[in-house]
């Protein structure tokens, strides 16, 4: 089964380790199809704020060029091996929003794709943190309900721009075992997010980082992955790897819950077009 993975990270964003070419000779012998890279926007597209430590989670822009650079120096070296894509994963902001589609339009010919995330929310009294990094926690002070609330809000303007070809690990704010207790409205609001997506025509990663994570699960969790399954929104499976040896992380076993959960429909990206793939296709 030849499988790909859009959501890989580098040395570049400052918090991964490794190059880009070790990440492909891992992906080679992951005997992947495909490798896309998806790197955190340049920090200086992060807000200011004591909360957040911007230089650690996004790339410089100053290093650009070389992301796209070395990218294509990789698709000609490994032209008969593996295909190489590239992407980037893109934080929404509201207030941003304007400047962040300006910067994408302006690479527009470089994507395969874009993943929309949000990592970070604006919380009313508490200013913009992080949902995942528990150095910046503000569950405590907020109430985990309410935090899951605003993700789910500012994920749905995230998804309303469509300016994203994939939303990123859905269900983020779980990370650290931080789970929600009203389970009937979560879903409810998450089914309705889910509404826009098939809207929007996007696609929802499996992604199979929150298997490393404290929560020990996948992103999303297997009620929502239902609900996609139901809604027959397509779906990429992702490893989120900070490092190379985590490409294609739990693959077999991603694929496995999949057909479990009757999610038939995978997709791939080329230049910002999505192809989609049927799961029976490649067994
Ligand atoms: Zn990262
Ligand atoms: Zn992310």
């Amino acid at each position: 089964m030849k499988l790909w993975d859009y959501h890989i990270h580098s040395r570049l964003c400052r918090h991964a380790k490794g190059n880009l070419e070790e990440y492909v000779k891992a992906a080679i012998n992951k005997n992947l199809s495909e490798i896309g890279f998806s790197e955190h926007i340049p920090y200086e597209y992060l807000p200011i704020s004591p909360n957040i430590p911007r230089e650690e989670y996004g790339m410089p822009e100053k290093e650009l060029q070389y992301y796209f650079t070395e990218i294509e120096r990789l698709q000609a070296i490994f032209k008969d091996e593996i295909v190489i894509k590239t992407g980037m994963e893109v934080d929404y902001f509201e207030w941003s929003e304007n400047e962040v589609i300006k910067f994408l339009e302006q690479y527009r010919d470089k994507w395969d794709y874009i993943i929309g995330s949000i990592h970070m929310i604006d919380s009313p009294n508490f200013g913009i943190w992080p949902v995942d990094d528990n150095r910046y926690s503000k569950y405590s002070e907020i109430g985990v309900d309410d935090v899951y609330y605003q993700y789910i809000e500012q994920l749905a303007s995230l998804i309303e721009t469509g300016e994203y070809d994939i939303l990123g690990h859905i269900d983020l704010p779980k990370k650290n075992g931080n789970r929600p207790q009203n389970t009937k409205r979560y879903y409810l609001l998450m089914e309705n997010l889910l509404d826009k997506i098939k809207t929007k025509e996007m696609a929802v990663e499996l992604n199979t980082a929150g298997a490393r994570k404290p929560i020990e699960e996948y992103y999303p969790d297997k009620e929502i992955l239902r609900i996609i399954s139901e809604k027959k929104i397509p779906m990429i499976i992702s490893s989120d790897a900070h490092s190379p040896m985590e490409v294609g992380y739990d693959f077999n076993n991603a694929v496995a819950l999949l057909e479990k959960n009757d999610v038939t429909n995978l997709c791939k990206f080329t230049k910002r077009k999505k192809e989609l793939v049927k799961l029976n296709d490649l067994i």
